[in-house]
């Protein structure tokens, strides 16, 4: 991309692309097969393929994504749903989407996370399910509390719209007994443009969710187009990916090595760069393991510190505002004192690939200066 068209450094999130994906939509546009096709399917076995599962079920969005395996856990009307507050309000509304009621948690307040105690200390008679939420890139490891959960019946349903690319030890996210949704937005790690995929923890959720996707219709597009008619084998929603999207995941996914060094390297840098700054505290998103999503740091007087750097042109951001005290969820409201306190504390800073070094060392600079002109906190060296 030539330097000109470089869009603006200091934005807090941007798509990266690596310049195939405008020749690859192209290619599908004159094909006229906009709808779910080959391309889709491809784009599947390739992520598959990536992660080394032996299957993935590409989507609309991350929250159909969410959506989708929910219905595949069998998760409706009367069943409680474990999900930390501190997440996009898509997961909330993907809980609602089925019935469910969310059961808001707590989180870590070091690394926005559940944990494992988190989880449990709130299962109770009616929880069906928990959404541990990867946020900002970082895996979440519920493997000791595994068999307690399943004793339970209690379905692991992993919203990794932060995390595709990241790992757990030595296996990608997504290669868990849980069933694992990733979100292809177009800010996420990797993009479609729009898109989801879900990794299904077997071949019956692979189907549901298939079937789910495409309106409730069982045929394959082959056996469809030589019949008169469709069958109809249940409920569905028009969820499908089309394969515009699929086209630029296919690009995306070619150069994911790239992406995820450069992510990596990026968020090193930050911490780097933020590590003499007194009253700044970077919520560790574990680089060694995590394609890292964003870079968030906790500050006092985060409120004048956000409007301090955004009069500068630093585009800061706020992941996200608790969802337990939205009004559409204040039935579902109970206190929450690590949320509730990191909610006044984190920052997001710029993070995505077109940021250089300079331009991480240019944030610091003005986060420093924020933090003085906010009241009193002493900067080392800014
Ligand atoms: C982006 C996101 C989603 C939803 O994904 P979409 O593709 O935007 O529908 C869900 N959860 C989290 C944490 C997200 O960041």
């Amino acid at each position: 991309m030539s330097a000109s068209s470089k869009p603006d450094a200091r934005r807090n999130a941007s798509p990266y692309l690596y310049g195939g994906e405008a020749a690859a939509v192209a290619r599908v546009l004159e094909s006229g097969q906009y709808g779910h096709s080959d391309t889709t399917e491809h784009f599947e076995r390739r992520v598959a393929d990536f992660l080394g599962v032996p299957d993935a079920v590409a989507v609309a969005s991350g929250t159909a994504a969410l959506h989708l395996a929910l219905i595949a856990a069998e998760v409706g009307p009367c069943d409680e749903v474990i999900v930390p507050s501190m997440t996009f309000c898509a997961t909330v509304q993907a809980i609602l989407a089925v019935g469910a009621t969310p059961r808001f948690v707590d989180i870590d307040p070091a690394t926005l996370c559940v944990n494992g105690q988190l989880v449990m200390d709130a299962v109770g008679p009616h929880t069906a399910a928990v959404i541990p939420v990867l946020f900002g890139g970082r895996p979440v490891d519920l493997t000791a509390v595994r068999g307690a959960l399943d004793e339970q019946g209690v379905v692991v349903i992993e919203d990794a719209a932060h995390a595709f690319g990241s790992r757990n030890g030595t296996r990608r996210v997504g290669t868990s007994e849980a069933l694992t949704c990733f979100s292809f937005g177009p800010i996420k790690n990797l993009t479609c443009g729009q898109g989801g995929m879900v990794i299904p923890r077997m071949p019956k959720d692979a189907d549901t969710i298939r079937r789910l996707r495409l309106l409730g219709v069982g045929q394959s597009q082959s056996e469809r187009s030589n019949a008169t008619t469709y069958r109809v084998d249940g409920f569905g929603l028009r969820y499908q990916m089309s394969s515009l999207n699929a086209a630029i995941g296919l690009v995306q996914l070619d150069a994911f090595d790239t992406t995820e060094r450069t992510r990596r390297a990026l968020w090193r840098a930050y911490r780097r760069a933020l590590a003499g700054l007194e009253g700044v505290r970077l919520v560790d998103v574990d680089p060694d393991q995590a394609v890292p999503h964003l870079c968030q740091v906790r500050v006092p007087n985060r409120d004048r510190v956000f409007a301090d750097l955004r009069a500068r042109g630093v585009g800061v951001g706020v992941h996200y505002p608790p969802n337990h005290l939205q009004p559409a969820f204040a039935q579902w409201r109970r206190p929450l004192p690590a949320t509730e306190q990191v909610a006044e504390e984190i920052l997001t800073l710029p993070f995505h690939q077109h940021l250089t070094e300079d331009d991480i060392d240019q944030v610091r600079a003005a986060l420093g200066q924020a933090l003085t002109a906010a009241g009193g906190v002493p900067c080392a060296r800014s």
